[in-house]
Formats: C-alpha cells, structure tokens, sequence
C-alpha cells in the first residue's frame, strides 16, 4: 500500500490539475469538485501553470488521493457518461471561463464519449446501395488516409490507398530527427475514435506517434488495401472534379517499386470512373482488374 500510494503521489504531483478535478467529478459522482476558488486562470507564458493557489492546489492532490484511494478496487466511475449540461460545466471549468456555443457541439463530439457521431451510418437502402457502387482511391497513407480507409470501410465502399513509402504513417514515417515529436497534445492529436490512454508524454516523440499509427491501421486491416512503395505520378487537370449527377473517367498514372498482385511492371495508368450523386461525390474507380493498363 505504501508503494502504491507513492506512485499515486508521484502521478498526483504531474497531474493537471482541471483536468483532475473534473475527473474526480466522474469518478465520485460528485459536483462539488467545481469550486470556484479552483477554476483555473492560464498565463499565455506558462501553458503548465493553471494559476491556482500553490494551497488550493496542495488541497486539491490531497483530496484527490482520499478519494482515489477510498474507490474500491475495479470501480466503475460513477458518472461514466456525464448528461451534456454536466459535461458544458466540466469543459467550461477545465478551459477556466466558458466555452462560446458555437464550439460546444464540436468538443462535445470529439471527446466521443458514447461512440463517434462521425461513424458513416446509411440506414437508407439508396445511399447503402450508392456506397456499394463507388471505388475510391486514396493517396497516401498518413493520418488522413488512414482515417479516410477507416470511414470508408465503415461505409461499405470499395477503395484502395496508394502509399510511396513501404510503410504507413506519412509524416511520422519520413521524420526521424533526434527531438521530433508533435507540438499539440497528444489526447488531440489523436483519432476521437481511437483514443489512447497510454501516452508516455503530454507531446510525444515520433516513435510513439508512429506505433500509434501502425497499431491504427492493423486494428482496422487496413493494409490489405493499400499498395506501398507506389506513387501516384499525375492526374490530368481535365479530370480532377465530378459534379453532382454526372459521370466521369478519368487515368491517372502510378509508378511502383515493388511487384503487387495489379501491377506487374513498374509504370502504369489506373483509369477511373466517377459516377458521382449529391450524397456521394467522392470519385469512383472500376475494379483494379478492368482499368490497369500498361504505358
Ligand atoms: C515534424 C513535424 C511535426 C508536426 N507536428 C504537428 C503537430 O504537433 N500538430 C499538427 O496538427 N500537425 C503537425 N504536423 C503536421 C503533420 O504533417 C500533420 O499533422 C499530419 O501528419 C498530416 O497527415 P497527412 O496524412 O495529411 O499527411 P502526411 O503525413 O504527409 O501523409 C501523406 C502521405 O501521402 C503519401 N504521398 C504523398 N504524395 C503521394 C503520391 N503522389 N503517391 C503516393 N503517395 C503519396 C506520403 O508518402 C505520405 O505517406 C507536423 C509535421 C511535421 C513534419
């Protein structure tokens, strides 16, 4: 018991405090954590220093420590999903004043609490069926076409991704230098939908960024769509929209460094096909079999 409550001191000591405090709402159930003498007041030069005094912030580690310790091992939170009005009062007491309207929808959504309202859901058979008809191709596999493979899978659309390099993670793959790590925390910088508690830092190094990403895009199998080592090499200007209602073709020419099972030689031109609908504008190609030609 001694050693676990050092290292819950140690962990209380780093903590941020808001963020503590509006935990502790949850795990206790227990509204009365948002005092207002412990509404935090940020300096610009110091983003670590919540400006709480150095005896409140003493009061609250204390507090916080009785009531972790007195939780029964296992616990559930008590408040596991805060209604939205508790949750508004959470968020506008870590941001210490509170948070315009306009953005309160958008934070509410990502912190994703009961699953993500961006998962695609098309309850009608018409845009079911749309998704069924479409091949999209994706370039590149960082976080944005990691992200665009997972949502279109989760919307029944056929795609493929084309990445240059043998593995995913775009940025976090290339950038290697000693100290190269993101500038915004990680708990943003991070899918809503995959969040990650395990975080060694606040800001963590490009390795950890890129395991995160790895583990993203295997979580999802996602690599049995994507052709590494292949890059897409041009995509004639005549061809770059498709509007609603119409239909379009279009080639566009990928060069690739290693056999895969559609592209024998090393140069090749995919020709697509963009049947496009208002509900669905993303471009379409017909399977990889039909349009390969060589150059
Ligand atoms: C050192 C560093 C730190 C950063 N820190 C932050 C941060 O803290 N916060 C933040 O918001 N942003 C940060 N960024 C910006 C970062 O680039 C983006 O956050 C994010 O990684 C972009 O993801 P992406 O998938 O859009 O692009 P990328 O990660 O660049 O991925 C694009 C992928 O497309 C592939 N590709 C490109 N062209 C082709 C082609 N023609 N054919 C085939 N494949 C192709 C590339 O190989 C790459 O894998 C940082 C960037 C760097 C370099």
């Amino acid at each position: 018991m001694a050693d676990a409550e050092r290292e819950l001191d140690e962990v209380l000591k780093d903590a941020h405090l808001p963020a503590l405090v509006v935990a502790m709402v949850q795990l206790t159930g227990d509204e009365s954590w948002l005092r207002p003498e412990w509404t935090p007041s940020y300096s610009p030069l110091d983003r670590n220093d919540p400006g709480i005094p150095a005896d409140e912030q003493a009061k609250i580690r204390e507090l916080a420590k009785a009531a972790i310790l007195a939780r029964p091992p296992g616990a559930e939170a008590k408040i596991p999903v805060p209604d939205t009005a508790l949750l508004r009062r959470m968020m506008d007491f870590v941001a210490g004043a509170p948070i315009p309207e306009g953005y309160a929808p958008f934070l509410l959504d990502e912190l994703a609490l009961s699953g993500s309202s961006k998962d695609p859901q098309f309850e009608q058979p018409r845009l079911k069926e749309a998704a069924r008809r479409l091949k999209v191709l994706v370039v590149g596999a960082g976080m944005s076409g990691i992200l665009t493979g997972i949502r279109l899978s989760q919307a029944g659309v056929q795609f493929e991704i084309v990445e240059k390099n043998p593995d995913v993670g775009g940025t976090w793959l290339v950038n290697t230098y000693p100290g190269c790590r993101v500038d915004n925390s990680n708990h943003m910088y991070s899918y809503s939908f995959e969040p990650n508690h395990a975080w060694p830092q606040h800001f963590s190094p490009q390795p950890e960024l890129l395991k995160y990403f790895r583990g993203v895009a295997d979580k999802y199998d996602l690599r049995k769509h994507i052709k590494f080592e292949t890059s897409v090499e041009s995509l004639p200007s005549s061809s770059r929209s498709a509007y609603p209602g119409s239909t379009a073709s279009f080639a566009c020419a990928v060069r690739s460094g290693s056999p895969s099972p559609w592209n024998s030689t090393r140069a090749a031109r995919i020709a697509f096909s963009s049947r496009s609908s208002r509900s669905a504008s993303a471009a379409a190609i017909r399977p990889a079999s039909q349009v390969l030609r060589r150059r």
